[in-house]
């Protein structure tokens, strides 16, 4: 059996696995690269397998982040006809997020085509987008769906099951059996892995058994995050202050995950008369099919969220939602002067409906902007975290005057102690364990800290284009 690290070795995006034996070819993720400026020649150059991408059987697909999902559809376009397993909410979320992701690369490749037209330089070796919108759509019939714990036959040799990681809604890590001429192999795949006892989720599922070999994320393998109480107290006095001057809070997020949980904070704020009852807009067309696709799969929410929903079902007036749909209601909420909270994508501020927002709100001193997320370096998020004076939004110069406030307590990642208490799982330490999804550093010190803490042995980190062989 090979193993090839096609992505996310040695960087956190590009999730790609491959598995092969004499019996079964499939893959583990097909993410698309993201940030950096090499992402897009990575993209065009990710799926150069040494075989016909017609031979691979199947893909299993961890959750519907496009880091993990977002070349799937290239896959398709190259050939690939074979089932893609995702648990339901993975596919229903991708049913959003491919067509979205395809729209932007058109987008890109139109603006590519314009700029080449206008320098004078031709259109000869531009690329094409990576996929259109109805490549994407058509890519999305390859998918089925599989249920957290059943066992999936996937092929002759190979079983597997999917096991809820509690990274985002339909998130799974992979229990793996490939059986070969005397002998099976148990492969386990961690996915992105979530945080214990946050808002929304269920705890990731942490019964593992043994493994011969281990891919484990380590996205935030060298630090801790901030208690979730901090960030509480937090966003509380952010509200206040927000509140007693009159003006709104601006809160960008991305509408898958993220959003869903400030709603849940708000809500739990305003339910323990933390905080003043609130009026709440959620300006993003794709937050608002999330939050709807969400709602749709109950049983993925932790209890403590079907007691918040319960509690804010009787009190409506308390915490009220409105979800805005047309362009034009939203530049409605541009006449709006203090006391809203206006949650809108895209999390970096770099494209959506939330530069409208801030075009309207930065100016003002009484109004606060509310960071939440990570802000990649050259995003206009970046730059507002930075304490820029002065930012450009559609070419125009806009002065910042309003406070930014930026809390590090939500991530949909497990930090380090998260990370060692799930592979404490393991009833015995793995044969190997690879360590994937994390920037150089973060892996080098994660793999210190399992060598340390758990006393395991045989931890590689891999490179991209790598293959092992056991
Ligand atoms: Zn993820």
């Amino acid at each position: 059996m090979r193993i090839g690290f096609f992505g996310a070795a040695g960087e956190v995006t590009g999730s790609c696995t491959l598995v092969e034996t004499e019996t079964a070819r499939f893959l583990v993720d097909c993410g698309m690269f993201q940030g950096g400026p090499e992402a897009r020649s990575k993209n065009l150059h990710a799926l150069k397998f040494d075989f016909d991408v017609r031979a691979i059987d199947f893909v299993l697909l961890t959750h519907a982040h496009i880091d993990h999902s977002g070349l799937l559809p290239r896959l398709a376009v190259m050939g690939f006809r074979g089932p893609i397993y995702a648990t339901p909410a993975t596919i229903d979320l991708l049913h959003v997020l491919l067509p979205d992701s395809a729209f932007i690369q058109e987008k890109e490749s139109e603006w590519q085509l314009r700029h080449r037209r206008r320098s004078g330089k031709g259109e000869r070796g531009l690329p094409a987008p990576l996929y259109t919108v109805e490549q994407a759509k058509s890519s999305l019939k390859l998918l089925r769906p599989i249920g957290y714990r059943e066992t999936l036959h996937a092929a002759e040799t190979v079983s597997v099951k999917f096991h809820d990681a509690g990274h985002i809604l339909g998130s799974a890590w992979l229990e793996v059996a490939v059986s070969e001429p005397g002998k099976t192999h148990a492969l386990v795949f961690s996915g992105d892995l979530g945080m214990y006892d946050r808002p929304l989720l269920h705890n990731p599922e942490k019964v593992i058994p043994e493994a011969d070999l281990l891919l484990v994320e380590s996205t935030y393998g060298n630090r801790l995050h901030r208690p979730l109480a901090e960030t509480e107290d937090e966003i509380v006095a952010t509200f206040k202050r927000t509140r007693g001057e009159r003006g709104n809070l601006i809160i960008p997020s991305f509408a898958v995950g993220r959003t869903q949980e400030i709603i849940y904070v708000l809500c739990d704020l305003v339910r323990r008369q933390r905080i003043e009852p609130i009026k709440i807009y959620v300006d993003s067309p794709m937050a608002r099919a999330a939050t709807q696709i969400t709602f749709e799969h109950p049983q993925l929410l932790d209890a403590e969220t079907h007691e918040l929903i319960d509690w804010w079902r009787a009190n409506q007036e308390k915490v009220n939602i409105e979800f805005v749909a047309d362009v034009e209601h939203s530049k409605a909420l541009n006449e709006i002067r203090s006391d809203a909270v206006i949650i809108s994508a895209s999390g970096m501020c770099e494209a959506g409906r939330i530069k409208y927002h801030l075009r309207q709100n930065l100016p003002r001193r009484e109004c606060s902007i509310l960071i939440t997320g990570f802000q990649a370096a050259g995003t206009l998020g970046r730059r507002l975290v930075d304490g820029a004076h002065l930012v450009h939004i559609f070419g125009q110069p806009v002065p910042v005057r309003a406070h930014i406030h930026t809390v590090g307590g939500l991530s949909a990642h497990a930090d380090q102690a998260a990370l060692l208490d799930w592979l404490r799982g393991f009833h015995r330490a793995p044969g190997r364990t690879f360590l994937i999804h994390g920037e150089i550093e973060a892996s080098t010190v994660f793999a210190k800290a399992i060598e340390d803490d758990l006393g395991w042995k045989n931890i590689t980190l891999p490179h991209r284009g790598e293959f092992i062989t056991l």
